[in-house]
């Protein structure tokens, strides 16, 4: 993968906002106060690892922003953490959860561990660790700061943290409001697992639903025969392909660290995966091409591409290669701001990462929400919703003396689980977003890009809240 960029990735991140803030009327120094992060916690701790030996950890906490509370976002770990690294991950929080409507403010936390080098009882012992130090500088807690899963940690790693916190803080009754994506059994919500590539498939979709939008990059209207190349088969990347998949599209190629693998036909994530999983490599799928050069994958002919892995994984090297119409940032900030401008300038419609990615921080804002009303989604109305669905069917029946068949009548009469609740509510939210950010680049025409249009969304919207928070003495 090339990294090749004359900024950090902070630096990006802000270089972005600074495009986008020239089309907002707010005064410098708030423009500022939104830019800058609030808080950071830079930890180190020891670790007696399996062998015996002690290990210094290199950890963080970022928080961005404060007006809203309590701030949100994942803790990733990986090796290539570093502490531009989230803070620049912290901001864009702070931007995504703004543009969906979730009330947060932007958070990030990072270890620098490689997690598929550390046995199980090591990572436990680090995850523990790191929340007992969030603990003790108060870092985390349902009104305060929420973690959350990002690349290298999942339900696994949030049971660790709930538990750890839950043990530091008896008898605190919103305790399992302390981080998200927990397993279902200790207050985790259904849909959370697939929501960051869920959303990315609402978002992609509404955008290919807009006549004038495909018209302009020479496609057809919606999902259906695209051809989708997708990087990276870890959660988000998984479960993109998945929704691209079972909606009608194609996924042609499939990226990972060992290679990519190519199949005009469409592939089936599911069967990847699982070869993935006994052969430990990508590589030889039976019925694809081998790509040995992973990077190839993102340079092939196709109309959606979805970067589902790392930061600064397009940049102006690779850039100028990219024959994709669509780029769906399913991870956060794989285009370097050179290669930004360069996809701008071919054409390419780039949708960005904070808000196409924001499925993951908005289903955990419905968990935090289960988690802090004590009750499961749909368990006071689903058998109320069916009896009243009965009974107008069985009016309709009556009055026209015709039956419904009994699979309509299922569907008809369905009241919502916690899962249809959370997918719908994701839908919307990510519809609603897509259309608010392309409203903002349409009525204003020198709108370079839909990122700029999505920070100015986001700038608009935080701008507000500290302005009607008063705030500045
Ligand atoms: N790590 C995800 C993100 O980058 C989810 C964050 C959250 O759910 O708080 O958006």
């Amino acid at each position: 993968m090339s990294t090749t960029s004359e900024y950090s990735f902070f630096q990006s991140v802000e270089k972005s906002f600074d495009k986008a803030s020239k089309f907002t009327n707010w005064e410098t120094g708030l423009l500022e106060q939104i830019k800058a992060c609030n808080s950071i916690y830079s930890m180190r701790f020891p670790v007696k690892m399996d062998d015996g030996k002690i290990e210094v950890i290199e950890a963080y906490r970022v928080q961005h922003s404060q007006h809203k509370s309590p701030c949100k976002g994942g803790i990733r770990f990986s090796l290539a953490v570093n502490q531009d690294e989230v803070m620049a991950l912290a901001a864009l929080m702070t931007y995504k959860c703004a543009i969906v409507n979730v009330p947060f403010g932007g958070g990030k936390g990072g270890i620098k561990i490689n997690p598929r080098a550390l046995s199980t009882y090591e990572l436990e012992k680090i995850t523990r660790r790191y929340t007992s130090e969030l603990v003790k500088k108060n870092f985390i807690g349902p009104g305060i700061d929420v973690p959350a899963p990002d690349y290298g940690t999942g339900e696994r790693e949030m049971a660790w943290i709930v538990d750890t916190y839950q043990s530091l803080k008896p008898g605190e009754i919103d305790a399992a409001g302390c981080v998200t994506g927990k397993p279902v059994s200790l207050g985790g919500v259904r849909g959370r697992k697939e929501a960051t590539g869920l959303g990315v498939f609402f978002g992609v979709r509404e955008v290919c639903l807009m006549e004038d939008v495909m018209k302009k990059l020479g496609l057809t209207v919606g999902i259906e025969n695209k051809r989708v190349i997708v990087q990276g088969l870890g959660n988000v990347g998984y479960f993109s392909a998945k929704f691209f998949r079972s909606n009608g599209a194609k996924v042609i190629a499939i990226a990972e660290f060992e290679g990519a693998i190519y199949c005009a036909d469409g592939l089936d994530e599911e069967a990847v995966f699982q070869h993935r999983k006994t052969t430990g490599s990508i590589l030889n799928f039976p019925g694809a091409t081998n790509i040995e050069k992973s990077s190839d994958a993102l340079e092939m002919e196709c109309d959606i591409l979805i970067p589902a892995a790392l930061e600064n994984v397009i940049d102006k090297n690779n850039a100028p290669k990219i024959k994709a119409k669509i780029i769906g940032e399913a991870a956060n900030g794989p285009l370097t701001p050179e290669a930004d401008e360069i996809l701008s300038k071919n054409g390419v419609l780039v949708i960005p990462d904070m808000y196409l990615n924001a499925g993951g921080v908005t289903v955990s804002y419905f968990e935090w929400l289960k988690n802090l009303s004590h009750v499961r989604y749909g368990r006071l109305e689903k058998r109320f919703t069916e009896n009243a669905n009965m009974n107008i069917i069985n009016q309709i029946e009556e009055l026209t003396g015709k039956k419904v068949s009994p699979t309509e009548r299922a569907v008809i009469v369905h009241g919502p689980d916690e899962i249809d609740l959370v997918h719908s509510g994701l839908e919307e939210t990510m519809i609603n977003a897509t259309r608010e950010i392309m409203d903002i680049w349409n009525a204003n025409p020198s709108i370079p890009d839909m990122r700029t249009a999505a920070y100015v969304c986001a700038i608009n919207k935080v701008a507000h809240s500290y302005t009607e928070l008063g705030i500045f003495p």
